[in-house]
């Protein structure tokens, strides 16, 4: 059978999912199609997302880049976590923790033997079998040791927190010379196809009419194609994730350089802090109907590290899904294809995500509507988990002190969120839906950092005696210590990335 081929994609839109999708398509693709991306300078990127997780280390490896010399360009940090205070109660705080806990034993899970000893308060908490949080207290990083395979140190699991603009500008960099062709105008208009309906051109504002067959929407929340164009709907969730609007103020950087993000809880969301090089970024997330502007931007400004080094600027969004990502020949990623708060640092994965999916499901002239159906089906099931996941950090609070939190303490959940509390709840199982992004330990940090009690633990734990299970405990808990010890700290970490970097020019 003859398979047309398409020959022009256009990207709309030159933020960090423009670029990331140029410049992995353009390396993916090897100058087999024209790339054209359309970026307006009168019409500012968001300005934000700085947080990522784990998964962007394969971006980086696939696009072949130089992790120091990304760190460098981006003004990069490490991250191991987020820690999350005062979220189950006032008082508290936890980290969600990037990578694994201990070591399992037999036939269940190393969490099935910790809880028992913990409920018998015969163990310590959680997080001290794990190496990422250990060492995020203590403010210490290093890369995973290739040749240390069966210490805890090659179980570090990172991501970064990174300057979004200077992101945007290294993969545009990077783009170009891959031959990716940067137009810079304003999109006035989009032309659809009669026959079918599909994107055939956008106009500029110069009058310029650029063709293509393949449209990747990256406007943003102004989503142009795939919304202004084509109304492909949307499906809102804010009656699960309430929150609405933030402001958003850089800072100078505070001298210890953590490791995680910070986010606390606040009387009507919560407060994102960021450690950069060169500045910290912060941010305070919350719902317009529990609080006023205002009150909002005067608790975020008085609670910052150091000086702001800007006005306060505030952004407008809901929270849900398009109702297709894919739509005709329009794919939309990055927020045009929808929106969940970053309490997690999602959104630059699912942009990463989407990308991969679209490689996976990439189409002929024809644009097969069985594949844009799976691909849509995967997409909504990524999304719905990591809500559910999001949700759960509302839902799990005990706190009772605002019409907020007592909203968000009662609310009903998604029947999926439902079950997986119950399971929990019920005997301490975690369950893991097919490859959704966020794993058994994950949950279980939320779950109990958040004062969800476990009403058991796997029974055939049972099959050990009580001390052979506080020693194999104490053995791992120990490991991770005295490895935390040996490492540097995060701060002396980034000093000699940047140092070698001087070094080379
Ligand atoms: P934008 O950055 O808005 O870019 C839109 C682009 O479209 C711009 O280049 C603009 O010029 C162009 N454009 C728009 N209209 C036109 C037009 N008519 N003609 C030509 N060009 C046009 N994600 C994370 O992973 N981690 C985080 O910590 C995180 N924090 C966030 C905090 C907040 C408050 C918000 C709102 C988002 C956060 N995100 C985070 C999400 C993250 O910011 C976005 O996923 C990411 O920046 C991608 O944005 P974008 O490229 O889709 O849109």
């Amino acid at each position: 059978m003859n398979q047309k081929i398409i020959s022009t994609i256009v990207i709309v839109g030159g933020g960090t999912a423009g670029w990331m999708a140029a410049a992995s398509l353009a390396k993916i693709l090897k100058n087999k199609y024209t790339i054209r991306l359309i970026e307006s300078d009168e019409i500012s990127t968001v300005g934000v997302g700085e947080s990522t997780i784990p998964m962007i280390s394969r971006f980086n490896t696939v696009l072949g880049i130089n992790e120091d010399e990304f760190m460098r360009e981006t003004k990069a940090t490490f991250k191991l976590g987020i820690e999350f205070v005062d979220w189950g109660h006032i008082g508290e705080r936890y980290m969600h923790g990037f990578g694994k806990f201990g070591q399992d034993l037999w036939t269940v899970d190393f969490y099935q033997y910790w809880l028992k000893m913990y409920q018998a308060g015969k163990a310590p908490d959680l997080e001290h079998y794990s190496i990422n949080r250990m060492a995020a207290r203590a403010h210490k990083f290093m890369r995973p040791p290739a040749d240390m395979p069966n210490s805890p140190l090659s179980e570090i699991n990172y991501a970064f927190h990174l300057d979004a603009g200077l992101y945007a500008r290294y993969l545009r960099k990077y783009s170009e010379a891959l031959g990716v062709q940067r137009t810079e105008g304003k999109v006035v208009d989009v032309q659809l196809r009669a026959l079918d309906g599909h994107v055939d051109a956008v106009l500029m504002e110069n009058g310029e009419r650029i063709a293509g067959d393949l449209f990747i929407d990256c406007s943003g929340f102004r989503a142009l194609l795939i919304e202004g164009a084509l109304k492909t709907g949307f499906d809102d969730w804010s009656d699960f994730l309430p929150c609405d609007r933030a402001w958003a103020v850089p800072c100078e950087s505070t001298e210890e350089l953590p490791p995680y993000t910070r986010a606390t809880a606040r009387p009507a969301g919560w407060q994102w802090r960021i450690g950069l090089q060169h500045r910290t970024g912060n941010g305070h997330v919350y719902s317009s109907q529990h609080m006023s502007d205002d009150e909002a931007a005067s608790i975020l400004m008085g609670s910052l590290d150091g000086k702001a080094l800007a006005e306060p600027r505030m952004l407008r969004f809901k929270a849900g899904k398009r109702k297709q990502v894919w739509n005709k020949n329009v794919v939309a990623v990055g927020l045009a294809s929808g929106f969940l708060e970053p309490l997690e640092s999602t959104s630059i994965h699912l942009i990463q995500s989407t990308v991969g999916r679209l490689v996976t499901f990439f189409p002929d002239a024809g644009f097969n509507q069985a594949d844009i159906d799976e691909f849509n089906r995967q997409a909504d099931f990524e999304v719905e988990r990591i809500r559910d996941f999001l949700i759960l950090h509302y839902r799990a609070t005990r706190r009772t002190d605002s019409p907020f939190w007592e909203r968000c303490r009662t609310m009903p959940v998604p029947a999926t969120l439902e079950r997986k509390m119950a399971l929990w709840q019920a005997h301490g199982r975690l369950v893991r839906d097919d490859n959704e992004l966020f794993a058994e330990d994950g949950w279980l940090q939320v779950l109990h950092g958040q004062g969800i009690g476990a009403g058991g633990y796997h029974p055939l734990v049972d099959l050990l005696g009580e001390d052979e299970v506080a020693a194999y405990l104490e053995q791992i808990a120990g490991v991770v210590n005295k490895c935390v010890q040996v490492m540097p700290t995060h701060k002396e970490f980034i000093g000699a990335v940047v140092a070698a970097g001087s070094a080379r020019k």
